[in-house]
């Protein structure tokens, strides 16, 4: 078997993040990624909106505002050394009601509150500019905010920790976790590990490889699948860079958007509808085990009584071309239905608690000499190398 400093389960970009951070604490050290898939950033890293957030929306002090802020500022840096290509291209979101300006200025607020600089409301002239076709009561601008590919991120990440002498493994799927002595022995599709310290990176599998540790997280995972539109290439100048909505601060996905992608075309989405499979990518999926998971939970039935009416609007959006382009129109007028085309998918690991909560903020549990990440949704891709580092200084007391 072989014997490691450290483990880490999932190679998406947080768990990847962690290994890099692990091997600049400590150079020489062994560290091993077990991937399950052949191929990296097979899920939410390599499917999501591409967004290097600039950190406006979280709760002062939170660990998403911290990590966003710094995470950013290293995503950035780590961009610039490794040549991958990314644009600072700032986003303005918009109130399009009289009824949203006070959380617009909210917003605002936050923003301020989180250090950003580039943070201002502009009129309708400066609105024209930036994005003509928007229509708006009052707008934001936010300059900080950066569009980038997290899937070349992520490659680059891998070939970063390959030559700091970590060990990648893809098509390694971890079964079973126990203990030996003062070690972790993980088992694997690709063999067993024995390792001084395990941390668990494992997105929409990340309750189930704590529970397979033998942990109580207290928590459990429920995918949301968020779905996007290309507009039509005829189309595209209507968007020249990204065009947000006030978001609803009930929830925590930030409402249908528009994003210009950095490898080109416009996309808008994504929409957040329950998924009955955790890696569920069209709309048809199901997989008994996960639907069943989700039915077991009590906090899911807490969360539907609460949420019943947002879901379903979210579903019908999903299921009607229509609804879709209506909720794009708001932002955008001139878009009609015939201007999007169905786009790509993807599932969102969202942490619900027993109470039905929506978990907001990242989160940790640790226990000895295992630390598993069970909550990092959006924006842990922005984030990551602040997540990484501070997972790697949880998991360094025990190396
Ligand atoms: C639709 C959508 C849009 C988003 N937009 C943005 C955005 O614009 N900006 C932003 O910052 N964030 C965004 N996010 C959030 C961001 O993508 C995620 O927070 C981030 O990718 C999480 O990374 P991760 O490494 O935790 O998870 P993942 O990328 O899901 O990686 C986890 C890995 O663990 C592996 N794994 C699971 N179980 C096992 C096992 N038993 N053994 C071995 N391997 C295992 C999986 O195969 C997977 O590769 C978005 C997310 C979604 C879904």
């Amino acid at each position: 078997m072989a014997q490691v400093d450290a483990i880490i389960i999932g190679g998406g970009i947080v768990g990847l993040s962690t290994g890099l951070a692990l091997l600049a604490a400590r150079p020489g050290r062994s560290v091993v990624v077990l991937e399950k898939e052949a191929l990296l950033a097979a899920h939410q890293t390599g499917r999501n909106s591409g967004v290097i957030h600039a950190g406006l929306y979280y709760k002062p002090g939170s660990v998403k505002a911290r990590t966003c802020a710094r995470g950013r500022t290293l995503m950035e840096g780590f961009c610039e050394r490794h040549g991958v290509p990314f644009e600072r291209c700032g986003k303005v979101i918009v109130a399009t009601r009289a009824d949203e300006v006070p959380r617009l200025e909210e917003l605002e607020r936050r923003g301020r509150a989180n250090g950003l600089t580039g943070i201002r409301r502009i009129d309708r002239d400066e609105l024209r500019e930036r994005e003509p076709h928007a229509a708006a009561v009052a707008s934001l601008f936010v300059s900080e905010t950066g569009i980038v590919d997290y899937r070349e991120v992520t490659r680059a990440m891998a070939r970063e920790f390959a030559r700091l002498g970590g060990e990648l493994r893809t098509s390694a799927r971890a079964t079973a976790i126990g203990r030996r002595g003062a070690t972790v022995v993980v088992s694997s599709t690709a063999g067993d590990v024995e390792a001084r310290v395990l941390v668990g990176c494992a997105g929409l599998g990340s309750d189930r490889v704590a529970r397979m540790a033998g942990l109580e997280p207290g928590v459990a995972i429920v995918p949301f699948r968020g779905e996007y539109w290309m507009l039509s290439p005829q189309r595209a100048h209507l968007v020249k860079n990204l065009i947000y909505p006030v978001p609803d601060p009930a929830f925590p996905f930030l409402g249908v958007h528009f994003t210009r992608r950095i490898g080109g075309g416009v996309e808008a989405g994504p929409n957040a509808v329950l998924a009955l499979a955790r890696e569920g990518y069209a709309r048809t999926s199901f997989v008994a085990r996960d639907a069943l998971e989700i039915a077991r939970w009590p906090g899911f039935w807490r969360m539907a009584r609460r949420h019943w009416r947002a879901g379903m609007a979210e579903q019908w959006r999903s299921l009607s071309r229509s609804a879709f382009a209506r909720a794009c129109a708001a932002l955008v007028p001139e878009l009609t239905e015939g201007d999007v085309t169905p786009g790509g998918a993807g599932v969102r690991a969202q942490a619900v608690a027993r109470d039905g909560a929506l978990v907001d903020d990242f989160a940790v549990v640790e226990a000895e000499r295992m630390v598993h990440v069970v909550n990092a949704p959006s924006p842990a891709a922005t984030a990551s190398l602040a997540i990484g580092e501070e997972i790697a200084q949880r998991a360094l007391r025990w190396l």
